[in-house]
């Protein structure tokens, strides 16, 4: 049975997916090649995808066994990608970004907020 709501959990992958950001930061040619292994025989790409699968998995359990506002988090994440997006943006192309679109909505492509509080 998964303890404490699941948070160990959401703790463990968490932590399992910043392994492989890391890896990703020393090795940083590896973030552009999905196809060339790590120095530790694995590929990146694929262990990234993997662990951030495992993550949004945990995230969705805790959201269900705590009774987490699904609408609170959406709408945080949205707010923080379009941050993101105009962080990413070159300094010379600066400009205000719109309003997302309701299905443009990041937790939603992961299979958050659909179905339950919504
Ligand atoms: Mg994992």
């Amino acid at each position: 049975m998964m303890q404490q709501n699941g948070l160990g959990k959401l703790a463990e992958e968490a932590g399992e997916m910043l392994q492989i950001a890391g890896k990703l930061v020393q090795y940083p040619e590896l973030q552009t090649i999905r196809n060339v292994a790590h120095p530790d025989g694995t590929l990146l790409h694929e262990r990234l995808e993997e662990e951030m699968g495992d993550t949004v998995a945990a995230i969705n359990f805790v959201i269900a066994k705590m009774n987490l506002d699904t609408a609170v988090i959406n709408a945080r994440a949205s707010r923080k990608l379009r941050q993101f997006k105009e962080w990413d943006e070159p300094v010379d192309k600066k400009v205000k970004a719109p309003d997302p679109e309701p299905d443009s909505n990041p937790m939603h492509r992961w299979g958050l907020g659909r179905g339950d509080k919504e």
